[in-house]
């Protein structure tokens, strides 16, 4: 990272603690901390170097522009002179901080807090269409969009997030979050309505005995793993604090069979719910709601099914590629993935495994990682400099590790930083600190320093 970007980001982050009233002797620990932080890596990704490279041209095509796509576009324009490149994306608040939506939900933050305008962070010298693509032809290297029509590129990146699909559980659509006791914190809106309904369930609390809250997790990847668990660890700790928790259970109902696949974040993790009288019931998908009984129907790894009630629920949708890509010559066609449509790239270098002018980053990348921004901040090092090898015909050089981040919240105050890789090992920024410690100096880094980070370090490519 360049000196003048990392002051651009510490002058943020300063700029963040000073209007969260934070003491000066503190705030300068943590700048001192993030400095190192932000200047040490732990991934191979960051040995690609980003050499300024000539772009003869090209016509470069990001489809999607959140956070792997605003990202990879300033990247780059930073990078390569003489490109065309456009982005091609619908919303204008795109760049939005998704991950504060758990901080939403539980009454943290509110909704205007996490809103990124796109054209803020877009590169100036980059083309938006505010559009939908709505076909992909890579055998005809370009894109049908709904209101622009067809665009050429000679690249293409495949930068489209992912769709959430809530109509996949029977009796449910997105409409009905917030309504019947049911929750959702994995859009805005969604978390918003979490939070009003964690307040009805602490007011619910007073006057009844015996209440049920549900939390799931489906059996398709989803992006950040660790918020459904998240959710409900300040479910718990927002009882506790209105000395109410004795009177609710509080139960975790996920598809798959652990918390996390690291078997040290694991194991910590089976210790925070222990401590916090948590249960877990592993192997369980949910797949019916019925609202007007407030009934939940599951299905076992072996088939079978039952019903739980509910009084709250906070529902994890099931996850997939937007159509037009799981439709695409560029989804998954076979294995255990296929069914999600997911981008079928290389998991090192981010190729397309069957066009070579194709890349993927983000969410929609069919790669055995878990889907996160923090996943992102590594990616778009390499996507970057292997489009550059692409475009000057050399080998691709840059690898991925698989570097991905989780600062699991396990407390109001508490959050253990569960980084790892494709190896399923901790990859912690700080080793000389146990990763898998819940730690105060964590939730201190997730409320006030990785917003900051995220809008004017990696958005920017600074980082
Ligand atoms: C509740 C929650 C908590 C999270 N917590 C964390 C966390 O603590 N740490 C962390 O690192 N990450 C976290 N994440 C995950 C992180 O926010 C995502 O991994 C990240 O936003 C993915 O970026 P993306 O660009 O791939 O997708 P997105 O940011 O979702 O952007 C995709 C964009 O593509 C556009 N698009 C879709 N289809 C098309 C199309 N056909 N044509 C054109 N454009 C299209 C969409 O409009 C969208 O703007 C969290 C997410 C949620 C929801």
């Amino acid at each position: 990272m360049k000196k003048n970007d990392l002051d651009l980001v510490l002058k943020e982050i300063k700029s963040e603690l000073k209007i969260k009233g934070v003491d000066r002797r503190t705030a300068l620990k943590i700048m001192a901390l993030s400095s190192t932080t932000l200047l040490t890596n732990p991934t191979s990704a960051n040995a690609a170097t980003s050499a300024k490279a000539n772009g003869k041209g090209v016509k470069i095509v990001i489809a999607g522009g959140g956070a792997a796509g605003c990202t990879i576009a300033n990247f780059i324009t930073k990078n390569i002179d003489d490109a065309q490149v456009a982005i091609i994306e619908p919303d204008s608040q795109s760049v939005s901080y998704q991950p504060g939506q758990t901080l939403i939900g539980a009454g943290i933050w509110n909704k205007d807090e996490i809103i990124g305008e796109s054209k803020d962070f877009f590169p100036s010298n980059a083309k938006w269409i505010q559009d939908r693509v709505v076909e992909f032809n890579p055998d005809s290297n370009n894109v049908r969009t709904s209101k622009n029509g067809v665009i050429d590129y000679d690249f293409l990146i495949l930068a489209t997030g992912l769709s959430l699909n809530y109509e996949a559980i029977e009796g449910l659509s997105k409409n009905d979050i917030g309504k019947n006791g049911i929750s959702s914190i994995y859009f805005a809106d969604g978390a918003v309505k979490t939070w009003s309904l964690i307040q009805k369930l602490i007011e619910d609390a007073k006057s009844k005995k015996d209440i049920k809250a549900l939390f799931t997790q489906p059996n398709t990847p989803i992006k950040c793993g660790g918020a459904p668990k998240k959710i409900m660890f300040l479910t718990h700790a927002l009882l506790r604090d209105a000395k109410l928790r004795d009177g609710v259970k509080l139960d975790f109902y996920p598809a798959g069979g652990g918390f996390f696949g690291v078997k040290e974040y694991n194991e910590a993790t089976i210790g925070f719910f222990k401590d916090r009288n948590l249960n877990a019931h592993f192997n369980n998908n949910l797949i019916a709601i019925d609202q007007g009984y407030r009934k939940a129907t599951f299905k076992r790894k072996d088939g079978s099914i039952f019903d739980l009630n509910y009084d709250f629920i906070h529902i994890t949708p099931p996850m997939k590629a937007p159509n037009e890509i799981k439709e695409s010559p560029l989804s998954i066609k076979q294995g255990n993935l296929t069914s999600g449509g997911w981008a079928d790239v290389n998991k090192d270098t981010l190729i397309h495994n069957k066009y070579n002018n194709v890349f993927a980053i983000g969410d929609i990348a069919g790669i055995p990682t878990s889907k996160t921004g923090a996943a992102i901040r590594e990616q778009y090092k390499v996507c970057g400099n292997n489009l550059i090898s692409a475009i000057e015909g050399k080998d691709l050089k840059a690898t991925y590790d698989g570097y991905t981040a989780c600062p699991l919240i396990t407390d109001i105050g508490k959050v253990m930083m569960a980084e790892f890789n494709y190896k399923k090992e901790p990859s912690a920024t700080l080793p000389m600190l146990n990763p898998a410690k819940e730690r105060w100096l964590w939730w201190f880094v997730k409320v006030y320093m990785l917003k900051p980070m995220y809008f004017y370090g990696m958005l920017k490519a600074r980082i």
